[in-house]
């Protein structure tokens, strides 16, 4: 037996039931698209062409203009209708040169890389006593002004997990470091790459400097480095760094969302599925497990479910590959755009965690107890996948906006035990993305959102219908 509403109004409880109690769904079509898709190379193929004939590509760059392009002819060339681009205005962040060495004593050059949004040094660079900190709550407690003239240097390592917890907990390093820094009156700021790897590869990222506070130039240290300064600081002697960072900002740049659809057929033919990855990455590496993987995966995944014999998708199905991710407003502007018509968007989600394999399904509201989700269920765990009773939340930054007004989401997580070895590094290259586990995304992918886009089930009533009624989710 399952009691999905125990906690919902008796109002929703009435409309939760007709949306929930549908026929089960095409389970036998589905396994068979699910077994298709393990043999099918499209999303590897993809991941390839991406990642080598364009590389770097941060919105707004002349790379994400090549991006968008090479986008645009893909989705035309593997049958996508209504293929267009969707433009906004973002802020153009590019990396110049970055250099640091240890001057006097320990003389040494470190692998440093600027953080995304950082401002330059001037143009002879800086050189300054170091302040070395062994964790950010140690840094934090340094007393206002007590680091003036001095670069600050954060070596708190980050905790390699499956979901992605420990660069959670990490990225206020990056976030917020420079500002506290800067409030300690430091002229620059370091912290130890947020990556889970040992290497001379530092991991960059977007920081964000707090309103009415300096802006101080700002770099990510490679992990091997950071366990080198902490060897050298233990040794007791003052350690002085030269640091040049020359990134420039061009805050008037132009990117675009670029988007494309699968139409569905009959009356559920104007209700959209919106399938996300960001096309955007980031200029160390080619971006390939960021994010090329998602959008390949779910490029791969929409057509497979066009091509399904007989069967296509009644539900529209939409993808959209988000041009600012890692920069910028690229959800925020698809939302505001598309204001009018966001009620038709009855689920999303976005693939943006790697190469896989996925380990767990969430679903809208209380729709894994549902006959649909008992489908979603069996139709996947010969993936090694489980689907779990928790409500879907947080399926990706760019859909985000979405979430906040409403559209229902779900969430397949991915494992990133080894995401953040390569994330935002110069080691993100297409050698590091395993076809087999790409396959699995593929197939996990295209097989729900075969059984979403072909079954009756009404997404918004049944996400509606799982939220307490009073107190609200905490969202
Ligand atoms: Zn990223
Ligand atoms: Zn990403």
């Amino acid at each position: 037996m399952f009691k999905p509403f125990a906690l919902a109004v008796a109002v929703s409880t009435l409309l939760a039931t007709s949306a929930l109690a549908q026929a089960a769904p095409d389970l036998t079509a589905a396994v068979a698209l699910r077994e298709r898709a393990l043999a099918d190379d499209t999303a590897y193929a993809l991941t390839r062409e991406l990642t080598t004939e364009v590389g770097p590509r941060i919105g707004g760059s002349p790379g994400y203009r090549r991006a968008a392009a090479w986008a645009v002819r893909r989705l035309t060339a593997l049958g996508f209708r209504n293929v267009h681009e969707e433009e906004f205005p973002v802020g153009v962040w590019t990396r110049g040169e970055g250099r640091a060495e240890l001057v006097g004593a320990y003389a040494q050059p470190l692998a440093v890389a600027a953080l995304g949004g950082s401002a330059a040094t001037p143009p002879q660079g800086i050189e300054a006593e170091l302040a070395v900190f062994r964790t950010w709550p140690e840094f934090l407690a340094a007393a206002p002004d007590s680091l003036r003239g001095r670069i600050a240097v954060v070596l708190q390592p980050t905790t390699r997990t499956q979901d992605g917890s420990g660069y959670g907990a990490a990225g206020v390093m990056r976030r917020e470091g420079p500002s506290e820094a800067a409030r300690r009156g430091a002229v620059a700021y370091l912290h130890r790459s947020l990556g889970t790897e040992m290497s001379r590869a530092p991991h960059t990222g977007s920081t964000r400097y707090a309103e009415g506070v300096a802006r101080i130039p700002a770099a990510a240290l490679s992990t091997a480095d950071a366990a080198q300064l902490e060897r050298l600081a233990a040794l007791g002697r003052p350690l002085r760094l030269r640091l040049l960072l020359t990134p420039t900002f061009d805050p008037n740049g132009r990117s675009t969302n670029v988007v494309g659809e699968i139409p569905g057929r009959g009356r559920l033919a104007d209700e959209v599925i919106l399938l996300a990855a960001h096309l955007d990455a980031w200029d160390l590496g080619t971006g390939a497990i960021d994010d090329a993987t998602g959008v390949a995966a779910v490029t791969a995944a929409a057509r497979l479910v066009a091509q399904t014999p007989g069967r296509g998708p009644r539900r529209t199905l939409r993808v959209v590959l988000y041009g600012a991710e890692e920069t910028g407003p690229a959800g925020e502007a698809y939302a505001t755009r598309n204001a009018d018509s966001l009620s038709r968007i009855v689920l999303a989600s976005e693939s943006d965690f790697g190469d896989g394999p996925i380990w767990r399904a969430r679903l809208p509201g209380a729709l894994a107890a549902a006959p649909f989700g008992r489908a979603v269920a069996q139709a996947l765990s010969p993936l090694r996948i489980f689907t779990t009773p928790e409500p879907a939340r947080g399926a990706g930054v760019d859909v985000a906006a979405l979430e906040q007004r409403g559209v229902p989401v779900f969430a397949l997580s991915l494992d990133g035990s080894d995401y953040f070895d390569l994330h935002h590094s110069a080691e993100d290259t297409f050698d590091k993305v395993n076809p087999q586990d790409l396959a699995q995304v593929v197939a996990a992918w295209s097989t729900l959102v075969f059984l979403a886009a072909t079954s009756e089930v009404d997404f918004r009533a049944a996400t509606t219908a799982s939220v307490p009624p009073a107190g609200g989710s905490g969202r």
